[in-house]
């Protein structure tokens, strides 16, 4: 479970991007973060997983009050969130399965790359998940030679390899074509479903996301202005 209390961010530029957000994401439960461009999206994620420190207000992850970590401590905090990007940060000259491992073990370095030393747990752990996103005849790939959503799909696959709490997911498909957008939205509201995990996505595209989520937050100018199942959403306002 994540929930955001009373969360505020000024920039020192003075821009006021986040004005007291409050909700809460029960387990299992995939929200869509809509809102126009510089209404505070990426500042609230950010503020999540503390890339940017907020300036009041609280965090919490399960028991865990993310706020309150120390910065030397908030690898530990971040281990605990699986982060999903728009260009999916795939290292390009490893394999999918050098890149999902990397999820765990942090940046792969060369000799285990070139010795492939990983610890087996963690290898049969990934062909797991390999396997559930659909990719496990590719493990051996390089992320290059993948096609979008295939990149996506090891994007997703290396988030679940922390074993996260809680998914923050930047833009997934911004990159994608329509029908593989809709496949991406498919697999990760099934995965979220399949493992209880509370997840935000930040997206642009409204119809995609009335099309999949439960739950939607309209943020604007800093604050929640909607907050509430897809079908309640004016898209006209
Ligand atoms: P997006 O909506 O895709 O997140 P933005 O244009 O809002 O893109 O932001 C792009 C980058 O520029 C982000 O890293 C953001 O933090 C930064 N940024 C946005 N507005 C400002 C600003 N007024 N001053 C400094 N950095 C900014
Ligand atoms: P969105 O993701 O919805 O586009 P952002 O969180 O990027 O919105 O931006 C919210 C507001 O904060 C905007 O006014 C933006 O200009 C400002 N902002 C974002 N990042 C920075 C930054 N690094 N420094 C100063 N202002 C920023």
């Amino acid at each position: 479970m994540l929930r955001v209390s009373d969360l505020t961010k000024t920039y020192k530029t003075g821009d006021k991007a986040l004005k007291g957000v409050n909700f809460t994401i029960p387990a299992g439960q995939v929200v869509g973060l809509i809102g126009p461009s510089g209404s505070g999206k990426s500042t609230l994620i950010r503020c999540i997983n503390r890339l940017v420190e907020p300036s009041s207000g609280k965090v919490y992850l399960g028991d865990l009050d993310v706020t309150a970590m120390p910065r030397g401590r908030l690898r530990t905090a971040r281990r605990r969130i699986g982060m999903i990007f728009q260009e999916y940060a795939l290292v390009e000259r490893l394999t999918v399965m050098e890149n999902v491992l990397s999820g765990r073990l942090g940046y792969v370095p060369f000799w285990r790359s070139f010795l492939r030393r990983y610890p087996p747990a963690y290898v049969s752990n990934a062909f797991a998940l390999l396997d559930r996103v659909g990719l496990i005849d590719h493990a051996d790939k390089r992320a290059d030679a993948l096609s979008g959503g295939q990149r996506q799909r090891v994007g997703i696959a290396r988030a679940l390899e922390q074993d996260p709490e809680l998914l923050l997911i930047d833009e997934p498909t911004a990159s994608l074509d329509p029908r593989t957008s809709r496949q991406i939205m498919r697999l990760i509201l099934e995965i979220c479903r399949e493992r209880q995990l509370p997840a935000i996505i930040n997206i642009h595209d409204v119809l995609l996301a009335q099309a999949f989520v439960e739950r939607i937050i309209g943020l604007r100018a800093g604050e929640i202005v909607f907050d509430g199942p897809p079908d309640a959403l004016d898209t006209d306002a």
